[in-house]
């Protein structure tokens, strides 16, 4: 069945037998159909034929499991569970699990497609992949959440494994998820296993600077284009969306840097105090109260103004498709750092670009997880760990240059950040699928 070119595939539709890999994307689109907008821009400038495009465009493997539970109260529940392992042939499917009331098929296919290009900008030896439930973890007690994670895993254990599929945390999952998912696969193969999750507790053979890499990764690339501009890092203002395991930990390493935290928030709102935040003191209240709103010596600000703030710098590090035609005309800021996957609408890509903003786009900006997830998996490998220092070392030099291979691309060929990292991740997963061939 063929389907009008023009528009993305949608769930209804095989994406076996979908032949729809360029979409036009209206206004806003979804993620889905931003990834594949994306994918199709970078394909243009590469000069893929048709097929190479819609294999890149296309999962190599998806699971859709039904993740029945018993609630605490006896009665029962069930959920969609989802993994897409969109390319392998870098190496093992990499990505995070998501646990969030919008989680769909379409959107764990838009996160695993840009797990791929993530793990290939970075260079790792990683293909992309991302699990998601559609499930609200803050309506559930940890007994119940413990549950559906060993259920979903041991439905997924015909397809993850340490060399296959390397599940990982993002929204509405941490370590102590991981950790079940590590214990549930173990069990059921017979003997320990840690490289088969990454972001696990130390304990059980997590890495050390894991909880804080994504955020880390976030402030050396917002250093490294301050710096082409010949801008300090200890001069600018920032404000971030988010004070979760990315944004929390992305102000308090801007602050710890000389930055200026202006502002940040949360689900429930947002906090600003124009001469910069005592970042210390807001996880005080947060750990006190669950949420930054109502900190005192700040004044309120709601998530939709903050993107409007006039500051340098701006973090939207929270859910996606935040920046969209209506609010990307708000944005004052002269950098946007994306710390969130798929933060921007394609639309408000072009109104940011039309108003001289430079977007450092998640692909790169966030890569700082995934980085020190695959040290993780190494460790993991050889069974010995490093320390601290090595692995800060190692991902600051990996960001490094992975933001100098994007930003010299850009300046060559006169592309976006955006559009130089994704004909890089596009490429170099390109280049692995031709130089293998095809089976048979
Ligand atoms: N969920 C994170 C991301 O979107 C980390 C993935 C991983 O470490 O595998 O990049």
């Amino acid at each position: 069945r063929a389907t009008t070119l023009g528009r993305a595939p949608t769930s209804e539709e095989d994406p076996l037998t979908t032949t729809s890999t360029r979409p036009a994307p209206a206004a806003d689109a979804s993620p889905l159909a931003t990834a594949h907008h994306q994918l199709a821009t970078a394909v243009a400038h590469l000069g893929y034929d048709d097929g190479l495009h819609q294999m890149l465009a296309t999962p190599r493997r998806e699971m859709h499991v039904a993740v029945p539970l018993r609630r605490d109260d006896g009665s029962s529940a069930l959920f969609h569970g989802f993994r897409v392992q969109h390319n392998v042939s870098r190496g093992p499917g990499k990505g995070g699990l998501r646990y969030h009331p919008s989680v769909d098929i379409d959107e764990v296919r838009a996160l695993a497609m840009w797990m791929s290009w993530k793990c290939a900008i970075v260079d790792l030896p990683f293909g992309g992949a991302k699990g998601g439930i559609g499930i609200d973890p803050r309506e559930h007690s940890t007994a119940e959440l413990e549950r559906v994670t060993r259920r979903y895993t041991s439905e997924l254990m015909p397809v993850i494994g340490p060399e296959t599929d390397i599940m990982a945390p993002d929204m509405g999952t941490d370590a102590g998820t991981m950790a079940w998912i590590m214990d549930t696969y173990s069990v059921n193969r017979g003997y320990t296993i840690p490289a088969v999750v990454t972001g696990k507790p130390l304990t059980v053979g997590g890495s050390l600077g894991r909880g804080t890499a994504t955020s880390a990764g976030i402030v050396h690339v917002t250093a490294a284009a301050l710096k082409e501009d010949d801008v300090p890092l200890d001069s600018v203002s920032v404000a971030i969306q988010g004070f979760g395991k990315v944004g929390g930990h992305a102000a308090a390493i801007f602050a710890e840097r000389g930055a200026k935290v202006v502002a940040v928030s949360d689900q429930y709102g947002g906090v600003r105090a124009d001469d910069g935040l005592d970042v210390a003191r807001l996880f005080t209240h947060v750990e006190r109260t669950g949420s930054v709103v109502g900190f005192d010596g700040a004044d309120p600000v709601s998530n939709e103004e903050l993107l409007g703030l006039d500051v340098d710098v701006l973090v939207p590090a929270a859910v996606e498709g935040v920046l969209t035609a209506t609010t990307a005309h708000h944005v004052r800021a002269r950098w946007v750092v994306e710390g969130a996957n798929g933060p921007t609408t394609t639309a408000a890509d072009e109104i940011l670009a039309a108003k001289g903003v430079t977007v450092v786009p998640d692909v790169l900006a966030n890569a700082g997880g995934v980085v020190v997830s695959y040290f993780e998996w190494v460790q993991a490998n050889q069974a010995y760990w490093w320390t601290e220092p090595e692995i800060a070392e190692k991902l600051a030099w990996r960001m490094a240059s992975a933001y100098a291979s994007v930003s010299a691309l850009a300046r060559r060929d006169e592309l976006s950040l955006r559009e130089a990292a994704l004909i890089i991740g596009v490429q170099r997963t390109a280049e692995a699928h031709q130089i293998r061939g095809l089976y048979p």
